[in-house]
């Protein structure tokens, strides 16, 4: 009994002493890591935006880099997009965007200045990931406006209108024409309504490019075609989301806005 009592007394003082000594690194490497991480997670000096939600124009934030309220509730769009589709999607992909791009441009030039800046700064340089990462938040944004409560159908008459008549004869036109993009892209990217010089066109990007990034166009709408978009809802069937998303998601009061 006693001799297990001072075996255990002495196993005890050991781990103790071991303890404590693991302490003393252990310590010294967590304040290194929380201090190499938190100038990422907090921008340095640059003052907070006005407006840190969903701006419903072309120029989607400013830095420093932040998540974008949506601009609606998360069931709101359900069940063309569910509430889990938007809860991994804004939650987990579009917030990752941010955090990886705050961290590879903290205590550089780039966290000074606005997102459209970085993104355009840095397209078709060796800037790559902070390009790929700049963009990624941009196009999210830019997505998540582009659909509202209710929305779909045809663009309401007004200026935006006749412009898809001129550019697509009409309103099945510019379906047509859309959904051969979204669907047609292979693999990861995004379908474009983009105006350019005065004329509406639909583009299509892969991965993250983005029209303001490579000159395509100022963007009027665009609709996520990565797999992360649709397929906890439609699996495979990217046609079957670009339908729904046409006819029931699609928000024409913004392009309407971007348009001017
Ligand atoms: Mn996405």
């Amino acid at each position: 009994m006693s001799s297990a009592f001072s075996r255990r007394a002495v196993l005890t003082q050991a781990a103790t002493a071991a303890a404590a000594l693991a302490a003393l690194p252990a310590l010294a490497a967590d304040k290194k890591q929380g201090t190499s991480i938190s100038p990422a997670a907090t921008p340095p000096a640059a003052p907070a935006p006005a407006t840190p939600v969903a701006t419903p124009a072309a120029s989607v934030a400013t830095g420093p880099f932040t998540l974008p309220a949506l601009p609606y509730a998360d069931t709101d769009l359900a069940p063309t997009i569910s509430q889990s589709t938007i809860g991994f999607h804004y939650g987990k992909h579009h917030q990752g965007y941010v955090n990886k791009l705050s961290e590879l441009v903290a205590g550089k030039d780039w966290a000074s200045k606005s997102l459209d800046d970085v993104v355009k700064g840095s397209y078709g340089t060796e800037n790559t990931e902070i390009y790929n990462n700049s963009a990624q938040i941009w196009n999210h944004t830019f997505y998540w406006n582009s659909m509202k409560k209710a929305g779909g159908g045809a663009a309401p008459a007004g200026k935006l209108a006749d412009a898809i008549k001129a550019a697509f004869g009409d309103h099945d036109g510019f379906k047509k024409e859309f959904t051969a993009a979204a669907t047609g892209q292979f693999g990861s990217g995004w379908a474009w309504l983009v105006v350019k010089e005065g004329k509406l066109a639909v583009v299509k990007t892969a991965n993250a490019d983005n029209p303001i990034g490579t000159g395509a166009g100022t963007p009027l709408l665009v609709c996520d075609v990565w797999e992360h978009a649709y397929y906890l809802d439609y699996q495979n069937r990217r046609n079957e989301y670009v339908s729904a998303w046409l006819d029931k998601a699609v928000n024409w009061d913004f392009a309407a806005k971007n348009l001017g």
